[in-house]
């Protein structure tokens, strides 16, 4: 029994809301900044239109948007909606983590890696790419996760213990997304997917384990499918062009990391003992 397992989780909940939204704000300066090799901390936040500088009070994540009528408050430019949902997005994810992870080092890792992939998804979505520096450090920051797990036990609610499983997760994320991409290149003749998403993938397997890594794949494709058909359908589809893959992978990581194991659990029940 420690001081912290007094405070009930809903303060930890109600915190990490507080800290993604903020941190969300600094995580779209990052989507914007990043494919244009601009710094990330100066200078900071400016109307884009009149160039004056946003104070601080005007810059309060999700509230200032409302506040100040979704527009610049010199030169009246309406402020894209875009800006208040990513950071509702990123508010949203950290709950959902904190939620489930309570006060542990579980829920530090699991932040880190839902920012990471909020950036991502914002990039891709933008650009149809993936930053390398975004992608390819996670792959080893989860090998190193595994090894901690496996050797210190600091990490007892992570969902890969070992740096075996973290691993065999990393091979088949991005195994599996290379193979596809080859064949989908083979028979459309044209790139079917980035090999952003295959060094992606690689990553989510070796934070999510193998099995949760073929989870990810088939519930990103069935959201990226449903997003397709709704384009198309609209016939809003030869606006976007190319619909980038990113997001989708990044949105099956999180409910992996929400709900798969249970939902593995319910599937696979009918299989035990045969
Ligand atoms: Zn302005």
């Amino acid at each position: 029994m420690s001081y912290f397992d007094n405070i009930p989780v809903e303060f930890y909940v109600f915190c990490s809301a507080v800290f993604g939204a903020a941190l969300g704000s600094f995580y779209h300066v990052c989507v914007v900044r990043i494919p244009e090799e601009r710094s990330i901390v100066s200078p900071p936040s400016s109307c884009p239109v009149c160039g004056e500088a946003i104070p601080w009070y005007n810059n309060i994540p999700i509230l200032s948007y409302f506040f100040l009528g979704a527009a610049c408050p010199y030169c009246k430019t309406p402020i894209p909606a875009r800006y208040v949902i990513f950071e509702a997005l990123t508010a949203a994810a950290f709950m959902g983590v904190t939620a489930r992870f309570g006060f542990s080092t579980a829920t530090l890792v699991y932040l880190l890696f839902v920012s990471d992939l909020l950036i991502i998804s914002g990039i891709d979505w933008d650009h149809q790419y993936i930053p390398d520096e975004l992608n390819i450090p996670m792959s080893f920051i989860a090998l190193g996760l595994g090894a901690l797990a496996q050797y210190t036990g600091a990490f007892p609610l992570l969902m890969v213990q070992t740096f075996w499983d973290a691993l065999i997760g990393l091979a088949v994320g991005g195994g599996l997304i290379w193979s596809i991409r080859a064949i989908g290149t083979m028979v459309f003749q044209q790139e079917a997917m980035g090999f952003g998403d295959v060094k992606l993938m690689a990553f989510l397997g070796g934070f999510l384990g193998w099995q949760e890594a073929l989870l990810c794949i088939f519930l990103a494709a069935l959201t990226g499918s449903a997003a397709g058909l709704g384009l198309k359908l609209t016939g809003k589809l030869e606006k976007y062009g190319k619909i980038p893959f990113g997001p989708y992978l990044a949105l099956g990581a999180y409910l992996c990391l929400m709900f798969g194991p249970e939902f593995l659990n319910w599937y696979l029940e009918p299989f035990r003992g045969m």
